[in-house]
């Protein structure tokens, strides 16, 4: 009466997303500067908001998360019929794809895409097809040349993880006209708020004038909430009412709700998290590149320092670890020479750069 049930053949065609670590043996006081996390923790009202529904836990969330849509739909002027909430944007990636996917279609991605696209994608048992870069930037040429009769969705990370780079406005715009109308284009603006190019939109210019492109959005990043899982999506009513099918009832918790609405309310929380981000990226990218190394442009909270080989990344690593301080190996996005680095405290940044600078003169 023995035996293992089998599961579908697509469930073993990707390897297992691994996240960003947050231990190192022997070391108690960890630098972790490897998921993104935004570098204040999450916003004091968020946890004041966390700890007055401790209490209400024992109910079930609002399934369609009405104050929380408001509240998104009043801090971004978005109507928030057209929002559907998500248990962190990857619920809603994954909810794309079995929507609209499947097997025997086809996803487009850029080379060093966001590796959720591809792992959801293959679960549905689609093929995924990766257009080259140019200069660790998607090239909208190379995506659109992707494009087959089987393509049912693209989708683009602007800025991308873990390259930080940024596609034009004007070049996404293109990239909606010249698509097919039946193809869905996917924005996924995770880092938009770190964004301070005045011609950046995350998006909302293009659902609002098409049917077929979708915003993702989430409250992992600036807002600091990754540990609660709460993600968006804002798109066109049509699109909404197949989420809303998709979707579990209860896919939003009314902790994660409830934290949300908070963080949202927290004065003056983006603006500082941006500033600081700012500064801080460009003081830890001219630090690393003093200590030899060159540093991709990035638009987001992280910088991808580029080590030349794979082997001088695991000795960086290594070297970091040995001081406390964890950052983000990126060999399964196809960078086995690149350290990605989370844009942390003042204080945090300066002990990887200055790990960073002792690590390039010892191996100068
Ligand atoms: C971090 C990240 C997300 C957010 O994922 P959540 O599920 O909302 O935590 C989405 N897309 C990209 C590109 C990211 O880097």
């Amino acid at each position: 009466m023995t035996g293992s049930p089998a599961a579908r053949p697509a469930v073993f065609s990707v390897p297992p997303y691994v996240g960003g670590e947050s231990h190192l043996n022997g070391v108690s006081r960890v630098i972790k500067l490897s998921s993104n996390e935004g570098a204040f923790g999450p916003p004091p009202g968020a946890i004041a908001a966390l700890q007055t529904v401790a209490s209400k836990i024992h109910r079930y969330p609002d399934g369609g998360a009405v104050e929380l849509r408001n509240a998104i739909g009043r801090h971004f002027d978005l109507d928030p019929a057209r929002i559907v909430c998500g248990n962190g944007s990857d619920d809603l990636i994954s909810l794309l794809i079995q929507s609209y996917g499947g097997p025997g279609t086809e996803l487009v991605m850029s080379r060093h895409g966001f590796l959720i696209y591809e792992i959801a994608a293959r679960l549905a048992g689609m093929e995924v097809r990766k257009a080259a870069e140019r200069d660790l930037t998607a090239d909208i040429d190379a995506m659109l040349a992707e494009v087959t009769p089987a393509t049912r969705l693209v989708f683009l990370a602007n800025p991308n993880n873990p390259t930080g780079t940024l596609v034009p406005s004007a070049e996404i715009v293109r990239l909606r006209r010249q698509l097919p109308s039946h193809v869905l284009l996917v924005l996924d603006a995770a880092y938009a708020e770190y964004v301070e190019d005045g011609d950046y939109d995350p998006g909302v210019g293009l659902v609002d004038a098409s049917e077929n492109t979708v915003m993702t959005r989430t409250f992992s990043k600036i807002f600091g909430l990754g540990g609660l899982r709460l993600g968006w999506a804002y798109a066109a009513p049509a699109i909404i009412d197949v989420l809303n099918r998709t979707r579990m009832p209860f896919n939003v918790s009314g902790p994660a709700a409830a934290a949300g609405i908070a963080a949202l309310a927290e004065q003056g929380w983006v603006q500082r998290s941006r500033s600081h981000n700012t500064r801080a990226r460009a003081e830890l990218s001219a630090r690393i590149q003093r200590a030899g190394f060159h540093v991709w442009p990035s638009s987001a909270n992280f910088l991808l320092a580029d080590m030349e080989t794979t082997d001088r990344a695991a000795a960086a690593d290594l070297h970091l670890r040995n001081r406390g301080i964890i950052v983000r190996r990126v060999a399964a996005y196809g960078l086995p020479q690149c350290l990605r680095i989370t844009i942390g405290t003042d204080d945090e940044c300066a002990a990887a750069a200055d790990a960073l600078d002792e690590f390039g003169r010892q191996h100068a």
